[in-house]
């Protein structure tokens, strides 16, 4: 194996950096690229970094963005890293890490090894597991960059284009007390209004674009008296922005009127987590990705995804960024692992993608 990616990315993945506590680990990034490609780097006020490239060799002025997080899921401490027949994995306590520091070492990698970039503009962004907290703060006002890559998928051959609106609902529903033995007449069941609710409630594939879960419900204090109480946390996907709206309202309607109709009363607050986006197939950054892809001998799966990514929050934002892949498997689980073979190919993609954008 390539012993100096195999090393940096040993070291990246000992560094613990669960969401929230990235602090070190972009301590270390910030000394790295700035030791070894004269980068200009700055945090904005929530953290996250900023790594400002010069060109090599390049025609290209504009820079180009670029951008990986720098948390783990749990349980994401003490990592130590195992390299057995070509596979990296964790010694079976941990998850890897591979998510999103095999994209990091891979950029770093392709940086110290490529003829010539483009200008460049990093971003390593901070809590993008617990809901791209960062990104969403990313103070972009500084970035001239237009177009983009994401390096955050798994599978190489993956040129992501978009994702769809994230609509979290909070429901609380409350009914009236009462001693379930002594006098249940006067009580009203926030339980029984949760279920009425969620049993009316269509759930799953709403039509082929949009779905609906109802993931926790929680309610009630004691056996014995009538639960006042029942709090529900529910949750609508749809790569269509408006539906996804629509159908967040119809579950409002069908808690507020099925708690109504027992007397009860639901509290329905709903936050968009991120909003629908979709980039033309025929955009130029898509293109370059494609060709990335084919570079290393794989047929690129141009497609959109079910999930919210950073570059969710970057495309609204005004970069137009595409998600491409790094190569690990088995993410946000101990058996999460990487080919060596597959980081050595998502090196030889990045350097494709600089080659492009030095002309
Ligand atoms: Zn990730």
């Amino acid at each position: 194996m390539n012993e100096r990616l195999g090393k940096t990315f040993f070291e990246m993945v000992k560094i613990d950096s669960e969401s929230g506590e990235e602090q070190e680990f972009i301590s270390y990034l910030k000394d790295l690229f700035t030791r070894e490609f004269q980068a200009k780097c700055t945090t904005d006020s929530y953290g996250n970094l900023i790594v400002n490239i010069p060109g090599k060799d390049s025609a290209r002025k504009e820079p180009v963005f670029f951008s990986c997080h720098a948390d783990t899921v749990k349980p994401g401490k003490n990592i130590e890293p195992i390299l057995e027949n070509g596979i990296i994995r964790s010694k079976g306590d941990t998850i890897l890490g591979a998510d999103d520091k095999a994209g990091i070492a891979e950029l770093v990698e392709a940086l110290r090894t490529a003829d010539r970039y483009p200008p460049l503009e990093i971003v390593v962004s901070r809590e993008e597991e617990i809901g791209l907290v960062g990104a969403k703060h990313l103070d972009v006002s500084s970035l001239k960059s237009r177009m983009g890559f994401l390096i955050d998928m798994d599978a190489l051959d993956a040129v992501v284009i978009g994702g769809p609106s994230h609509m979290i609902i909070d429901v609380e529903i409350t009914g009236k007390a009462a001693h379930a033995g002594m006098e249940p007449e006067k009580g009203i069941s926030a339980i029984k209004a949760a279920s009425y609710a969620i049993s009316i409630l269509k759930e799953g594939w709403i039509d082929e674009e949009t779905t609906v879960n109802v993931g926790i419900i929680e309610g009630g204090a004691i056996r014995n008296a009538v639960p006042e109480k029942a709090q529900i946390k529910a949750e609508c996907r749809s790569m269509i922005h408006e539906k996804c709206i629509a159908q967040s309202e119809l579950i409002k309607e069908v808690f507020e009127t099925a708690a109504k109709s027992i007397g009860a009363r639901a509290e329905v607050k709903m936050e968009m987590a991120y909003e629908a986006v979709r980039i033309s197939e025929d955009a130029e950054v898509v293109n370059i990705a494609k060709r990335a892809v084919e570079s290393v001998g794989l047929e690129p799966e141009v497609r959109v995804i079910c999930g919210g990514t950073d570059a969710s929050i970057y495309n609204k934002k005004g970069i137009q960024t595409v998600v491409i892949g790094f190569g690990g498997k088995a993410e946000h689980t101990k058996d999460e692992n990487i080919a060596v073979a597959d980081m050595e190919k998502a090196v030889s993609m990045i350097h494709r993608i600089f080659e492009e954008l030095s002309e």
